[in-house]
Parts: structure tokens; C-alpha cells; sequence
């Protein structure tokens, strides 16, 4: 397992001290992995101001397609053939075909009534409830034999910063005969490496960062977490492998559970640096990739610059595709690490 770094120095002359000459580490990290490369840089304070956040749930909700006085009457149904009665329900959870779709089979899950739900607020019941029913469908495709019932993804966009256009909690669900470019990356170099080193890369993963420490967090059941050595996301990635599960149908209720638990964990610290908004991804195998292991990464998001506006994702990532982050992964990872110690 190889954790590459390049160190690199900048050197400058600075106006705050009176232009004396002053130096700047700042290092190249590499997907052990795919290679991916990410800067880590700046070395901030990860701390930023929330906007208020009552405010926005407020001025939202009149309008809001999920809500339960109106989920029901606007939102699309899927034909009787992909879902008998169109919609799939479960309590106050309702999953239906996104009218915007990404893949051949796209729909979204709202993962409960609640309009806004801090995400402190979010509980390991709420979020195992809507992984549990995101699940359903796709087994529900999988026993129809439906053809693109080949890739079972989800991901999450949690408040604006992230992506979200609609502050009402809710997944997007996809089920695909094609991966998307990350995960697709994923599985080729996972084959590559089972072929050169006879062994599945997350097992030898999870080995080494747990013997190495910096970055390991801890075990819920039988998963795996902690802070990505390259991470995408500013304020680093959060990880989860899931022991022994090559695709999203091989997850047990146990496991959603246990996924949940560790997600409100590290909500829990990110809330405290100012941080409301996130990505999270389920990167799933197929049947075939014996040498794949389910994962999910938890990216925080937040604005650069909240009073104009200014993402957290500038050029470098969205057309280099190159990871900064303003922190190192370890140091992160110390602030995290005793949440996950009670489990
Ligand atoms: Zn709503």
C-alpha cells in the first residue's frame, strides 16, 4: 500500500511582516488506489459562519415539492412495469422517478415528512429508514431482471452548498448498466491490484491504516471508517467500507444502521467547524466484482465566500479533477476519532 506524497514549499515575501521572506509547506497526496491526486493546502482554521438556516427553511416550505401536502400530488409515478403503484412508500418516506433523471432508472427518495432537518438533528433511524427504502427499489428491480439493474447508486446532496436545489432531506437514487467515472476507475484498478498483489485493495486498506493509525477512526459491525489520505472535499472525506459486501442488495439492516450511526458521527464534528451542507456517495460493485468492496464517502461542503456566493469548488477540482483540502486528513481525523471510540 503506498501513500504518496510530494512536499512543496512556497516561498514569498510578507506584507504582514514586513516583507520578510516567508515559507509556505503545502503537499501533493495520490490515491493509493486510482492515483487521483489532492492538494493539501492553506492550512485555515476549518471553521466558517452558518447563514441562517431557519430563515431558508422557512422561506422554502411554502413552495416545496416534498413536503407531505403536496409529494403525493406533483411528483411522477414509474410505470406499472418498473413499480406497481408508482411510488414506493414507507411511513413518511416516499420514493418516486426524479423528473429530472440522470440514468435510465433516476428517482429520488425524500426521506421523511420534516421540511428542514439540521444535520445534527438527523438520526441514525432517519437516515438508515431512507437507505432502507432506496434498498426496496432496487430489489425490486433486481427481481423484475429489469437490464439496467446493473449498478445500485446512491447519493446525497444535503442543503445548497452541496448541489441540493431543494432543502427537504432527500436521496437520489440511481440504477444503471453504466458507472460513473469515478467508480468505474475504481473497479478497473481494484481488478489490477487483486492481479498483482493476489488481494482485495480495501482489505489491505483497512489493514494498513488501522496498523498505521493517523487516519483510522474506528469499526461499527463490520464497518470500516475513516478520513480519506486524498481527499476531494475541503475539510477532507469521511469513509466507510463495509466488510465482506461487494454491492449495495449484499447490506443488511444491521449494516444500514451501522452506516447511519457513523454518518451522524462525523455530522456531529463538521457541525461544530460551521459546516451544514455535504455530499455522500455509496460506491457499489456488481456481482461480477468479487475484488470490489462497498464503500461510502461523506464529503463536506460549504461556500468559500458565503457572501457572494463562492463555492467551495474552483477550477483546479472541477476541470483538473484535483482534491484540495485545507487540512491535513490526520489532524481531522484526531477531532474525529473519539466520537467513533463509543461507538
Ligand atoms: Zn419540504
Amino acid at each position: 500500500m503506498k501513500f504518496t506524497i510530494i512536499p512543496k514549499e512556497t516561498v514569498l515575501l510578507n506584507p504582514l511582516q514586513e516583507m520578510r521572506r516567508h515559507t509556505v509547506a503545502n503537499e501533493i497526496r495520490f490515491d493509493p488506489l486510482t492515483g487521483r491526486s489532492s492538494r493539501i493546502c492553506h492550512f485555515m482554521k476549518l471553521q466558517w459562519q452558518k447563514p441562517d438556516l431557519q430563515a431558508l427553511a422557512e422561506q422554502t416550505a411554502p413552495v416545496c415539492p416534498f413536503c407531505p401536502e403536496r409529494v403525493m400530488r406533483i411528483t411522477p409515478c414509474f410505470p406499472p412495469e418498473i413499480l406497481p403503484g408508482g411510488r414506493l412508500v414507507d411511513a413518511d418516506r416516499v420514493l418516486f422517478p426524479n423528473l429530472a433523471p440522470y440514468e435510465a432508472l433516476s428517482a429520488v427518495a425524500v426521506m421523511g415528512a420534516a421540511h428542514y432537518i439540521p444535520m445534527t438533528d438527523l438520526t441514525p433511524d432517519t437516515i438508515a429508514g431512507a437507505l432502507g427504502l432506496c434498498l426496496a427499489f432496487f430489489r425490486i428491480l433486481e427481481q423484475a431482471g429489469h437490464p439496467e439493474s446493473v449498478y445500485h447508486l446512491i447519493n446525497w446532496n444535503y442543503m445548497p452548498p452541496s448541489g441540493s436545489s431543494i432543502v427537504h432531506p432527500h436521496l437520489q437514487v440511481f440504477a444503471g448498466s453504466t458507472a460513473p467515472q469515478l467508480l468505474r476507475e475504481e473497479i478497473a484498478a481494484a481488478r489490477a491490484y487483486r492481479q498483482a498483489h493476489g488481494a482485495v485493495y480495501w482489505e489491505d486498506l483497512v489493514a494498513a491504516e488501522r496498523a498505521e493509525g493517523s487516519r483510522y477512526l474506528g469499526r461499527i459491525g463490520r464497518t470500516e471508517w475513516l478520513c480519506a489520505f486524498a481527499p476531494m472535499g475541503v475539510a477532507g472525506d469521511v469513509v466507510a467500507v463495509v466488510d465482506g459486501v461487494c454491492r449495495t442488495l449484499e447490506l443488511t439492516r444491521q449494516d444500514l444502521a451501522d452506516l447511519a450511526r457513523g454518518l451522524t458521527h462525523a455530522m456531529a464534528l463538521y457541525d461544530e467547524m460551521g459546516i451544514f451542507s455535504f455530499n455522500m456517495n455509496v460506491f457499489s460493485g456488481t456481482q461480477e466484482d468479487e475484488d470490489f468492496r462497498l464503500h461510502l464517502v461523506f464529503s463536506p461542503r460549504t461556500y468559500f465566500n458565503q457572501a457572494i456566493g463562492t463555492p467551495d469548488v474552483g477550477a483546479l477540482q472541477h476541470l483538473y479533477h484535483e482534491g484540495v483540502c485545507l487540512a491535513f486528513p490526520e489532524e481531522i481525523a484526531q477531532r474525529l476519532r473519539p466520537r467513533f471510540a463509543g461507538r
